[in-house]
């Protein structure tokens, strides 16, 4: 089967991350171990340049028909000063809605190799591997009623609303003991059933689906508590299954005990496994156009985009693989060098991971 992939390069490092991952990617049509066809389009500012919308018709179209979407970041000062509904950002909540990808994968990997880079102490994070599944389309992101209002003393008042269906809850909750029960069987689910009825409502039904996984150990933690352990104790942790905003907040956190924002990918998928993978980084205006941005996190997406979508998990493997051998070799985006590495830029890191998946 010739899958269909549909790359959104987007705005600032975006297209040369993208293109690096493209590299990657181009090795398996070589060797004729993956049949795929790519279409480009535009999203976020590039799209708005384009075609004067974030997340224009000739995008969503595309985005309907692909088994799978790459995208580099969107973003950048230029947009900032737009209509809300017309900044780069809004492009993205649009895609992630159209396509339902209420699945968002973001895994917290920290390689030996770049122990020192983490904020916390070697011993604490190296070889920390964590997967955060957070519900990406439900939360008080997109809950009703919401805005700012004026009160009748002339005060003003912003409110929003946290709010969850069973079925949404039931849905997210499946993917996180799946996931648990492809790695080490541990799912840790995160709320605030003390104070929000909203995750009191998530914490009855994801204890009542426990009882379908019996393989999987299924512990509950609030939020603050959780916060708290992942800088404390990270390694305790496998899988973590938590709502929008908290798993916002959460994996942000979790991001960064591994020191380099350039090096961790994601997935989010739909119901139908169709899945949209982009590093977890913006599109770092500061460093655009100078060819020295880590394209690690992108290419590990392509990892994610073969193991979730693609079914070739295989490959996804190798991809990793040939990342953890460049690092060992020594080899270094700016953003993760540490003395007496070998310095390199944006394009050398992507022929370094195409060499080592070659050899
Ligand atoms: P950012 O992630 O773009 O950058 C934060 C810092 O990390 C910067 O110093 C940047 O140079 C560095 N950095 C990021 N990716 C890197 C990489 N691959 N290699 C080396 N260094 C890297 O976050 P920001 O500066 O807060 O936001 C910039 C723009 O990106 C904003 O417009 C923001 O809205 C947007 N943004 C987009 C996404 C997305 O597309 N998913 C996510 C976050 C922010």
């Amino acid at each position: 089967m010739t899958s269909k992939i549909l790359v959104l390069p987007g705005d600032g490092i975006g297209p040369e991350i993208v293109a690096e991952a493209l590299k990657v990617l181009n090795v398996f049509k070589d060797e004729g171990s993956l049949a795929f066809e790519l279409e480009h389009a535009h999203i976020g500012g590039s799209a708005y340049d384009a075609e004067g919308k974030p997340y224009p018709e000739s995008t969503q179209a595309l985005a309907k028909k692909a088994d799978a979407i790459l995208l580099g970041a969107v973003g950048g000062a230029k947009y900032d000063k737009l209509e809300r509904s017309l900044r780069p950002e809004r492009g993205l909540l649009a895609i992630r809605s159209d396509l339902g990808l209420y699945a968002n994968l973001r895994p917290a990997i920290l390689y030996e190799e770049l122990a020192n880079a983490s904020s916390l102490k070697p011993e604490l994070v190296a070889n920390l591997d964590i997967m955060i599944v957070r519900e990406l389309t439900g939360d008080i992101y997109f809950g009703q009623p919401r805005g700012i209002e004026v009160l009748p003393s002339g005060e003003r008042r912003g409110f929003n609303t946290m709010v969850y269906t069973e079925s949404e809850i039931r849905r997210i909750a499946k993917t996180g003991f799946e996931t648990a029960q492809k790695r080490n069987k541990k799912l840790c689910s995160v709320d605030k059933a003390n104070v929000l009825e909203a995750t009191e409502l998530w914490r009855e039904i994801v204890t009542e689906m426990s009882k379908d996984y019996p393989d999987v150990e299924l512990s509950h933690m609030y939020v603050d508590n959780a916060a708290m352990q992942l800088v404390r104790a990270p390694k305790q942790f496998d899988v973590i299954v938590t709502g929008n905003i908290f798993g916002d907040i959460l994996s942000d956190a979790a991001a960064m005990l591994t020191g380099s924002i350039g090096m961790l990918p994601s997935a989010s998928l739909n119901e139908s496994s169709v899945g949209m993978y982009e590093p977890i980084h913006g599109s770092a205006p500061d460093i655009a156009g100078k060819g020295i941005a880590n394209p690690l996190a992108t290419i590990l997406s392509v990892a994610m985009m073969l193991r979730y979508s693609l079914n070739a998990p295989q490959l996804a493997e190798r991809i990793e693989g040939a990342v953890k051998r460049v690092l060992s070799q020594g080899i270094r985006t700016g953003d993760i060098y540490t003395e007496g590495c070998q310095h390199v830029g944006t394009a050398q890191m992507g022929d370094a991971v195409v060499a080592a998946l070659r050899a």
